[in-house]
């Protein structure tokens, strides 16, 4: 029989599109929230999935090859500098970092949990999940 970790001893694998960047982030991963800013809808194609980790939780390998775009004072996202999959969403001054939902390897073992600046969303699809919506 195939032995199964708890969630908290977990550890998630995910990487880039190109395998440059890739990393772990240890431990069970909080719910995601998906952001339909206009900021992550431009940076990620759509909307942004991503779950807020602490940092020290996260080990990232091949930083050479990330780039940390600053799309405002407190917040810089980072991106795979040769085949750009975004990865990460960084408020620098706080001690946690949001990690991109669509980077991980399955199973995640969660769940979207909210959708958020959803005033801002595109206006060619319907959110229909049920699932709680802030306007901001
Ligand atoms: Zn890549
Ligand atoms: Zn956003």
């Amino acid at each position: 029989m195939e032995r199964t970790l708890p969630q908290e001893h977990a550890m998630h694998k995910g990487s880039c599109l190109c395998g440059a960047v890739s990393f772990e982030v240890a431990g069970a991963l909080p719910a995601p929230d998906a952001c339909h800013c206009s900021q992550c809808r431009k940076q990620s194609g759509h909307f942004f999935a991503s779950t807020d980790v602490a940092r020290t939780a996260l080990t990232i390998h091949g930083a050479d090859n990330l780039t940390w775009f600053n799309s405002s004072e407190k917040v810089r996202r980072g991106f795979c500098s040769r085949c750009g999959s975004s990865l990460f969403w960084d408020p620098i001054r706080r001690d946690w970092i949001g990690v991109a939902m669509g980077a991980f390897d399955k199973p995640t073992g969660t769940r979207l949990g909210k959708h958020i600046f959803v005033a801002e969303k595109g206006d060619y699809y319907d959110i229909v999940d049920g699932l709680p919506q802030n306007q901001r």
